[in-house]
């Protein structure tokens, strides 16, 4: 199952539909979008003597281009190593030569061909111009579905990056349940990127070539709140994929300009906490445009669902609970929570979120050990803690390294990020843990916000949670460190105490 059958089957089917879109202008229709993917892998395999199963790196960010040179890539049967256009072009090197890439295709070409042995196509130059004016291959290359198509790098805040590869059959198994779970997809949708195309967002726009729906790289070619929400009545019902930060972003664009959100029809977030604060703000502001996913790099997108109507409610006894979850099992796997004895917990109690099914990844590239130690019995272990309740609904809590032990007790970093997060003054916040003499570890909150005092935030938290969770110290910065994801950096923050 080569996924770029989907695209040759949407151009026989709506050939003349728009599919392309830089901003506003559309730069290919679907027959257009497909004879490019086409002629992409045409040359890739004359010129260029790239073959089934070899890889092919692309170094670039978000353009319609990216989504030509994806497709082109599937097309000739070749596996895909998406890498962030913002990790240095010496950790792009490292990924290049341990995915044994066979070319590699670059926004900033320059950047990266002294770094590495293979060539590198500047994707905005006249080698990759001559690429897509090459004669197509007709058909793609029939891939079977325990085929890896997707190597992507984890973004490894400690270590080196492992390689994930994603096989033919994870990517049927994410789309499929894409429409059972998550959101339907119709023709008339705008697939918008504001996030990059070399992760999920890239993954998610398979469902919009099955339906022949259109894909927009915006002008701004990243996260622009206010470039969405201008453009989004015109180019709308409009679909995006978002982190929380993004999220927190775009609904505070939205108050300031008076905006409800207009022409966006889904939000999907997820990809790192949501504090339950931030998305009923960002319902009562933008309305039931939201629904969360629980996924990870080596079960792409796909482990469980908040759907739009749970994220919504506000009528259900236990709604607010149910918007601090992350929702439950998507339909194509099933989900457990173990304990350190390797058995499944009760409803309530913490354990190790473990996943199986036809989304699970093939297993690490190069990598057996880790494989081994990552994928027992067929069960994905996460590496995150959560726990299940009755119904099915599944809360992460923070992963055991990040929970604070303060004088023999067990602090957990979101509870207290949860409750500071409800401050109007406070726009932004992490909680790590200090080491101290006397209590082992102590509460250390770091604020981005509005001025406001220690003793304030401190009788705020009196108010709300146990005592002995309430930070020590505060220290207030002008933001968080996040890595390439957006996705705050808690060691970065210990390192700074
Ligand atoms: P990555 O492999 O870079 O996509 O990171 C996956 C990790 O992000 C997961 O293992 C979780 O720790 C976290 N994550 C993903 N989705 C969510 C979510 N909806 N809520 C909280 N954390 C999430």
């Amino acid at each position: 199952m080569n996924p770029a059958q989907w695209l040759a089957r949407a151009a026989r089917r709506w050939p003349d539909a728009p599919a392309l879109m830089q901003g506003e202008t559309v730069v290919a229709d679907y027959a257009g979008f497909a004879a490019r993917a086409g002629a992409v892998a045409a040359a890739l395999r004359s010129r260029h003597g790239i073959g089934p199963g070899d890889r092919v790196a692309i170094f670039a960010s978000n353009h319609t281009r990216y989504l030509e040179t994806l497709y082109g890539i599937w097309w000739a049967g070749a596996v895909a190593v998406p890498i962030n256009a913002k990790l240095h072009p010496a950790e792009a090197a490292w990924i290049i030569d341990h995915a044994q890439a066979g070319l590699v295709i670059a926004g900033d070409a320059d950047a990266v061909s002294d770094r590495v042995a293979v060539p590198v196509i500047a994707m905005h130059g006249a080698v990759y111009e001559a690429l897509i004016d090459a004669p197509p291959l007709a058909a793609p290359h029939p891939i079977d579905a325990d085929r890896m198509v997707w190597l992507f790098y984890t973004s490894g805040t400690t270590g080196r990056p492992k390689g994930v590869m994603i096989l033919a059959r994870n990517l049927v198994a994410m789309a499929l349940s894409y429409g059972a779970d998550v959101d339907r997809v119709d023709q008339a949708d705008a697939a918008f990127y504001a996030a990059p195309l070399s992760h999920g967002a890239g993954l998610y726009s398979l469902m919009h070539v099955m339906c022949g729906a259109r894909h927009v790289v915006p002008r701004s070619g990243g996260f622009d709140p206010a470039e969405i929400l201008d453009a989004a009545p015109r180019i709308g019902p409009l679909h995006m994929f978002a982190a929380p930060t993004m999220v927190r972003r775009l609904v505070d664009a939205a108050k300031a300009a008076g905006a409800d959100g207009r022409g966006i029809k889904t939000i999907v977030y997820g990809g790192g906490p949501m504090y339950v604060a931030d998305i009923e703000e960002a319902v009562a502001q933008m309305g039931p445009r939201f629904v969360q996913i629980y996924g990870q790099g080596e079960c792409p997108m796909c482990i469980t669902v908040l759907s739009r109507d749970e994220v919504a409610d506000r009528s259900h006894p236990r709604w607010r609970e149910r918007l601090g979850s992350v929702g439950r099992a998507q339909s194509v796997v099933s989900v457990a929570v173990l304990g350190p004895d390797g058995h499944a917990v009760d409803p309530g109690q913490i354990g190790e979120i473990v996943v199986k099914g036809d989304a699970v990844m093939g297993g690490y590239w190069q990598n057996p050990e880790a494989t081994a130690k990552t994928i027992v019995d067929g069960w994905l272990h996460t590496g995150d803690m959560g726990a299940l309740d009755p119904d099915g609904y599944l809360t992460l809590h923070d992963r055991s390294k990040d929970v604070i032990i303060s004088g023999g007790t067990n602090i957990y970093p979101r509870e207290v990020e949860e409750a500071l997060l409800t401050h109007p003054a406070v726009h932004e916040v992490s909680v790590v843990g200090q080491t101290d003499p006397e209590w082992g570890e102590v509460v250390v909150a770091f604020v981005v916000g509005d001025t406001v005092t220690e003793a304030a935030l401190d009788a705020y938290c009196l108010d709300r949670i146990a005592r002995f969770k309430r930070p020590k110290r505060y220290r207030f910065v002008t933001a968080l460190p996040k890595n390439n994801y957006g996705k705050v950096l808690k060691t970065a923050l210990r390192d700074m105490l």
